[in-house]
């Protein structure tokens, strides 16, 4: 073959393997960026009620926006860093369970014999496993006991010694019932049991949104496109027979489905229970299409409103869109996300 040939089949073949791979880089990178969306965000939840700015102090009121504000920091910093939103949910309920100012872990409200008894849930979009402790005195941080449910058992859900248990085994701090008890909260039970033998039981909706605010939730959807969904409560004022409300319900206080929507609910249990709050949001999403905020204000505005159910709920969509309608004349609420701006709320605006 002359030399000239020689060259021109080199070149040739030098060109068809930088094409190849060209083509190459293209197809292994691309997917990596799309599956990095920058989309990511979290919502937070400090519990629906009778929120009235003319029944707040200055200082209560920045008390409960910096606590907000921390939560929302410190789910925004786990997702920013491609931490997982099981991750963020868990690390944010934390911050709101340790603080006295939320009805879940220290805060709790009390129960009509004078204790507390925590329930809480956790669910993750991406695999549709769930985990919920119910009725629990001695776990600090209900949240971590209902993840652990969900990832070291076969069970979803566990409640009283048995839950406290399991916990145990999984090294789960455990405390001194004492912990939990706050002042405010003893007050709130004396006035509840006051109008109770005034009035008799109290179950009107309207007056049960004085005896609970608080429970705390939070939605999250991190850069990997998972969504998860935690919700964890002290229950109801003067509650008795060992009632459990809608937080540790999967479906009706907390779920996730990567598909939809991540979603934590806030309000008279009973009635959420009832109306399968947080799953009628993702089934209205995934049925008939709706829009998170479309299937989040169906629910919350119209459904549970004729039911004469009180509360809310927060939630975020697979595209990081974020809802958080409530029935009731206020909502600790917030959300944070991809550009790190937090947004914290707390009226009707
Ligand atoms: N949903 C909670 C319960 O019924 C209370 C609340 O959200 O304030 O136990």
């Amino acid at each position: 073959m002359p030399q000239s040939s020689v060259k021109r089949f080199v070149h040739s073949i030098m060109y068809t393997i930088s094409i190849i791979l060209t083509l190459c880089l293209l197809s292994c990178t691309t997917p990596e960026a799309q599956s990095s969306p920058s989309n990511f965000g979290l919502v937070v939840h400090g519990g629906a009620g009778t929120i009235l700015k003319k029944n707040m102090t200055q200082e209560k009121e920045a008390a409960y926006r910096a606590k907000m504000e921390e939560a929302l920091k410190k789910g925004y910093e786990i997702l920013n860093n491609g931490g997982s939103s099981l991750d963020a949910v868990e690390a944010t309920i934390h911050i709101l369970e340790d603080a006295p100012l939320f009805n879940a872990g220290k805060g709790a409200v009390f129960t009509s014999e004078e204790t507390n008894e925590l329930d809480a849930s956790i669910m993750d979009g991406a695999t549709l496993n769930a985990g919920a402790v119910a009725g629990v005195k001695h776990i600090k941080n209900p949240i971590t006991a209902a993840r652990l449910v969900m990832e070291n058992s076969p069970h979803v859900m566990m409640s009283g010694s048995g839950a406290e248990e399991f916990a145990r085994q999984n090294g789960v701090e455990m405390v001194d019932p004492d912990y939990f008890r706050t002042e405010r909260r003893l007050k709130q039970l004396q006035r509840a049991k006051e109008k109770e033998s005034s009035q008799g039981a109290i179950d009107a909706p309207s007056e049960m949104n004085n005896f609970k605010f608080g429970t705390v939730g939070v939605a999250a959807l991190d850069k990997n496109g998972n969504l998860a969904a935690g919700t964890s409560t002290g229950g109801m004022t003067n509650k008795r027979y060992g009632r459990i409300g809608d937080s540790p319900v999967i479906g009706a206080g907390t779920y996730a489905d990567n598909n939809t929507c991540a979603v934590s609910s806030t309000g008279h249990g009973e009635y959420f229970i009832r109306s399968v709050v947080a799953y009628d949001i993702a089934a209205l999403m995934a049925y008939k299409g709706m829009s998170l905020e479309e299937a989040a204000n169906h629910v919350v505005n119209e459904k549970l409103v004729e039911r004469e159910g009180s509360g809310g709920i927060i939630a975020i969509d697979k595209d990081g869109n974020v809802a958080m309608p409530f029935n009731t004349p206020g909502m600790y609420r917030g959300f944070v996300k991809s550009d790190g701006k937090i947004v914290v709320k707390i009226y009707k605006d």
